[in-house]
């Protein structure tokens, strides 16, 4: 049987350094329940990509736990963990094949009527259509080459389809022109329902979606409200 968690996670004293000498996150506690949204923000160094990294497994604590349900993330099965923990980095990364494929990524059992829903979920049904072989364009040839907007929306509906219980999101810096930056406004809104997400904010936008943000500072949380209160 497939066990799916809800998606509760929490920092119980955790202690990070990728060193010994110089220490992140000196004692961090923080607790985000079932389907919450978390905006992230804070100066470069902070500490967000690598609380990222935490939760994804990239590292473990040196100290303290993290944990999904209750349950640590070290003793829970990789296959679980992969299934029920994604990330969606900042480059939006795309693998060689196509485009049906890249969608696929994750769940490879997923039929062309899955992967078109998901990609039609995050509005990334139309321009894939329009594509010199739609689905089947080969992302790395030319004529198959997608804008940096196109590439996020690619990386929405991947995560869409894998349907993980808890959302990492690195958002990219880099600036996307005004149709698709809203489009992968909308494109997020449905992403993040019936899902903990935490997303690395680098938009007003974004941190407007979230149900708590939490801004960071030399590994602290500094500050941990409401979008309209901050
Ligand atoms: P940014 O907004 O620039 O992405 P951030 O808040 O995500 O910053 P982190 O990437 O978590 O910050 O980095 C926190 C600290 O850890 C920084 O001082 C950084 O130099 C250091 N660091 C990050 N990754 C590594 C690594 N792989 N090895 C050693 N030190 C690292
Ligand atoms: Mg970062």
């Amino acid at each position: 049987d497939l066990w799916t968690a809800r998606g509760h996670v929490r920092f119980e004293d955790v202690r990070f350094g990728y060193s010994d000498d110089r220490i992140i996150l000196p004692d961090f506690s923080l607790d985000i329940p079932a389907g919450q949204t978390i905006a992230l923000v804070g100066t470069t160094g902070a500490g967000k990509s690598t609380l990222a990294k935490l939760v994804s497994r990239f590292y473990d604590p040196t100290k303290g736990r993290v944990t999904l349900d209750d349950v640590d993330l070290r003793s829970l099965h990789p296959k679980d963990l992969r299934r029920a923990i994604v990330m969606v980095t900042q480059e939006a990364y795309l693998f060689s094949g196509t485009v049906a494929d890249n969608i696929a990524f994750g769940k490879p059992d997923a039929t062309l009527d899955e992967i078109i829903a998901a990609a039609r979920a995050v509005g990334a049904h139309e321009f894939i259509e329009a594509l010199p072989d739609g689905y089947g364009t080969d992302v790395n040839k030319r004529g198959g080459r997608v804008s940096a907007g196109q590439r996020q929306l690619i990386s929405f509906a991947r995560a869409f389809l894998a349907d993980p219980a808890v959302l990492i999101l690195d958002e990219a810096t880099a600036s996307l022109d005004i149709p698709s930056e809203r489009q992968i406004q909308d494109a997020l809104q449905t992403l993040l329902a019936d899902r903990t997400a935490i997303i690395i904010a680098h938009r007003l936008s974004t941190v407007a979606i979230a149900d708590r943000v939490l801004v960071m500072e030399h590994g602290r949380i500094i500050e941990d409200d409401t979008p309209e209160a901050l």
